[in-house]
């Protein structure tokens, strides 16, 4: 059989030659079921001045010592084969390109809208599909896994993330970027793999999530392990203020050993808190099977009970001395740090380019 032969301009002078087989499943594709293709390839008319027009990739495919442009100049037309690029993502970018709106589907999958995106991002499209991009990236947001008003990533699964973080990167959508980017800080157990070579995301961006994730990690695990110190260093000082913080009722409920039992009680209590939930002895680094967010859950657990919480149970109303508290208070203020800035990014890119093409 013929290959399936799509027709963006009835006069386009170029065919590009796709395989028919894309690399979405059908539910990723929004299908139930599709027919086989008859062809192991997949034809598509298009106009070489679009192209042109669209993306600076294409006017230097198609335009001399290039030998498509060379064969488009001598002959008026040109077959090129394009064996990497997906049909699916790639149709879609055609009828942009080709100002088919009605054709272009409001609504993608996150992994055909990142595989759209590595197209834009190999053609550099991000001008002529800004409008789409925003509608598609909006659409998405309010759908599937990220509640956009709110800037809230509810989905921490972290191939899920690492599609939001490209989509993000491809489009430069600064808000986003910054929230997908914290995601992963706070939801990533390992430090992420190298990006994979077709993935268009810098190795920088990959490298400065892991240095925060290990940061925040860090500070969390240095918070304990000071309160920790601050009980068995100086053993001779006496931390406890009684069963509650007024010195009046300390001199009236509190011996100087009472109080000093109850520091080592709330030692004693701590260590135990911090070895059952895996964060003392201190993990070393590069706290490999710890994520922040999950740190943080199980600090918002720790059971620290003082000697006096259990002489005064009536009277104490800082549990455990808000030892605790004031480590949860802590680790709260670095959960909530923020994610990475573009525009850092998005320089240090533009400065590589400029510097490629002199
Ligand atoms: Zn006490």
């Amino acid at each position: 059989m013929a290959p399936e032969r799509q027709i963006f301009d009835p006069d386009g002078d170029v065919l590009f030659i796709l395989s028919s087989t894309s690399k979405l499943t059908l539910e990723e594709l929004g299908l139930t079921n599709q027919p086989q293709p008859d062809s192991p390839h997949v034809l598509m008319q298009v106009s070489s001045k679009h192209l042109m027009l669209a993306s600076p990739v294409f006017k230097a495919m198609l335009t001399s010592p290039f030998s498509e442009g060379q064969t488009l100049a001598r002959t008026g037309h040109v077959d090129i084969e394009l064996p990497e690029d997906d049909c699916v993502a790639f149709t879609i970018l055609m009828n942009v390109i080709h100002s088919k709106g009605r054709k272009v589907p409001s609504v993608l999958s996150l992994k055909l809208l990142a595989i759209v995106s590595m197209l834009v991002d190999k053609y550099q499209l991000q001008e002529i599909a800004a409008v789409f991009s925003d509608i598609w990236i909006r659409e998405m947001a309010l759908v599937v896994t990220y509640f956009y008003d709110d800037t809230v990533f509810y989905d921490r699964n972290i191939d899920v993330l690492t599609h939001w973080l490209l989509i993000a990167w491809v489009f430069r959508h600064t808000v986003l970027f910054e929230e997908v980017s914290k995601a992963l800080v706070q939801a990533a157990r390992f430090p992420l793999p190298a990006v994979p070579d077709e993935v268009p995301i810098p190795q920088s961006i990959f490298d400065a999530i892991d240095a925060r994730r290990m940061k925040c990690l860090s500070e969390i695990f240095r918070e304990v392990s000071g309160w920790v110190d601050h009980y068995h260093e100086k053993p001779w000082n006496v931390s406890c203020t009684g069963a509650t913080e007024t010195p009046s009722s300390v001199s009236c409920t509190s011996t100087t050993e009472t109080r000093r039992n109850c520091d080592t009680q709330v030692l004693g209590s701590l260590i135990r808190a911090c070895s059952v939930c895996f964060i003392w002895p201190t993990p070393k680094r590069p706290y490999t099977g710890h994520s922040v967010q999950g740190v943080l859950e199980r600090i918002a657990e720790l059971n620290v009970i003082s000697l006096c919480d259990i002489l005064h149970p009536e009277r104490s109303n800082n549990k455990g001395h808000w030892v605790a508290n004031d480590i949860l208070e802590v680790c709260n203020e670095l959960y909530l740090q923020g994610g990475l800035d573009i525009g850092v990014f998005a320089k240090d890119c533009a400065e590589q380019d400029s510097k490629g093409e002199n």
